[in-house]
């Protein structure tokens, strides 16, 4: 078996095992974000859920579901091994999505509940098995996690668009039956993560020691009883999610346990390590704290900013007529596909010259792109018409200036956290990094439903007003954020040790 160090030492500017987990992640976040963009329009439409519940249980999902990842992580970590963990988590997706084919109303809360417990025992450790295939410090890190991300990107675009429209009856109507079309947009998610899971189990051959079991000194029996044991468990949780999600007071006690759970038991885990090991987690978890902020504002595109874009948007970018929400759903994906491999070949080329900036300044940088899309967005009230409805290209042009932001924060996230973390915590400390994400969602759902309140009864204008008010003050929080993060990084780089 090929040995991991072999692998690290590869030629060029990719290794050739990143595209295998390129293809993976790309059809899994298909799935993902196939499924996510049909859950608020069809609790509302088939479910006939109300607005208000829908939007709530829609948030306790994304919670949930980066929530989960910490788990995810911290059972890969000690009992299953990446791999084991990622094809049990594609395999509970798949099952998820069968289940939502078959029969999504009927089953609806059980299907979520799969993908929930799948996606967080897929997503963290695939994110820790492109880490693996670099060496510490390894300059070309940070580009391979650029075009990984770039997959993340185009599955979720596609998803995103075609299981919505399909579910809608705006594509293919002439070949689904009416009473069947959700099940086929349901069954397409299925149907993609059968996919994901064969390009991971057919190329995994190729990353050689990477993501073995954890357990490999146990004498087989013993090892086979504790992966059971957590294959049985992870089943058992799935009605306890089921119940947290449909009423969603349990949300908000899971998220106000499972951030300080998850501190403490890193904090009892740093007992194993030297004092510059355990700095560099220390710094580990200030990225992740910093990025709770980041994602509460960035994730605002699912909430505020889509009832922002039906109310208050023009429908063309560039005189080409285009839905505003779907400008919004999918600008900032096709940007990331745009610009992220070209972000990576720029850190390269920086790198070349001694030029990149370390992972303290990206992070301020990532701030300071969000100030400036968010201004964007503010700024969209001066170019108004008298009915309250204003420039979507405009708008367009905040979604570029965000994503820019995006790119110098997350995928470089994704990365720090890889080189922070000691191998034993890889996928842990990276299920924290999504453990972030969490609470970034659910503090955007909070901060939308206060620019929402705001807004009740008010004219088209007024409510125009009103939201772009609310961006201005994202703005000026995101800006001081960056020049705080640019401020500590003196501090912060002295826990780094030599961790760029
Ligand atoms: N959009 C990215 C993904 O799905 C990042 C998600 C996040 O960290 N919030 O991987």
């Amino acid at each position: 078996m090929t040995n991991y160090k072999d692998i690290q030492d590869f030629k060029g500017k990719y290794p050739r095992q990143l595209w295998y987990l390129f293809f993976s992640e790309m059809w899994e976040r298909f799935s993902f974000y196939g499924m996510r963009g049909m859950l608020v329009f069809f609790m509302v439409d088939q479910l006939q859920l109300d607005k208000v519940v829908a939007n709530l249980q829609y948030g306790a999902t994304q919670a949930f579901v980066y929530a989960f990842t910490f788990i995810g992580g911290l059972f890969a970590d000690k009992i299953l091994g990446y791999r084991r963990s990622l094809f049990w988590g594609g395999l509970l997706m798949i099952v998820g999505s069968i289940v939502l084919a078959i029969d999504p109303k009927e089953f609806f809360f059980l299907g979520i509940g799969f993908n929930i417990i799948g996606t967080g025992f897929f997503k963290p450790n695939i994110s820790t098995m492109v880490g693996n295939l670099y060496k510490e410090n390894d300059p070309r890190t940070d580009a391979g996690f650029s075009l990984f991300y770039a997959g993340v990107n185009l599955g979720a675009l596609l998803g995103g668009y075609l299981c919505i429209a399909i579910g809608k009856r705006q594509m293919f109507e002439n070949l689904i039956p009416a009473n069947m079309a959700w099940h086929v947009a349901f069954g397409l998610a299925a149907v993609v993560m059968v996919i994901s899971l064969l390009t991971f189990t057919n190329t995994q051959k190729s990353l050689g020691s990477i993501g073995l079991s954890p357990l490999q000194h146990l004498e087989p029996k013993k090892k086979r009883a504790y992966e059971y044991l957590t294959y049985i468990g992870s089943l058992a949780v799935i009605p306890i999610i089921m119940t947290m999600v449909s009423k969603t007071e349990y949300t908000d006690m899971f998220m106000y346990i499972i951030g300080p759970a998850s501190l403490i038991y890193l904090f009892y885990e740093m007992r194993y390590f030297s004092s510059t090991e355990n700095k560099k987690l220390i710094a580990a978890v200030l990225f992740m704290f910093f990025s709770i902020f980041f994602w509460a504002f960035f994730e605002q595109s699912g909430g505020s900013l889509s009832i922002f874009a039906a109310n208050n948007l023009s429908g063309t970018v560039a005189g080409i007529p285009l839905d505003p929400n779907g400008v919004n759903n999918s600008a900032n994906s096709l940007f990331v596909i745009i610009f992220a491999p070209l972000i990576g070949l720029v850190w390269l080329w920086m790198n070349k010259r001694k030029a990149e900036p370390n992972t303290l300044i990206k992070f301020g940088l990532g701030f300071i792109f969000l100030a400036i899309g968010f201004y964007v967005f503010y700024y969209t009230r001066f170019f108004t018409n008298k009915d309250g409805v204003t420039s979507l290209d405009l708008f367009s042009t905040g979604w570029l200036i965000i994503t820019f932001g995006e790119l110098c924060l997350s995928p470089i996230g994704m990365s720090v956290m890889t080189k922070l973390s000691p191998q034993k915590l890889q996928a842990v400390i990276m299920g924290m990094w999504f453990l972030a994400s969490a609470y970034g969602q659910y503090f955007a759902g909070l901060l939308g439903a206060n620019i929402a309140e705001a807004s009740k009864d008010s004219s088209n204008m007024e409510t125009l007003l009103i939201y772009t008010d609310g961006y201005k003050q994202l703005a000026i929080y995101s800006l001081v954020g960056g020049v705080l993060v640019i401020a500590l990084s003196p501090f912060i780089k002295k826990l780094m040790g030599g961790v760029k």
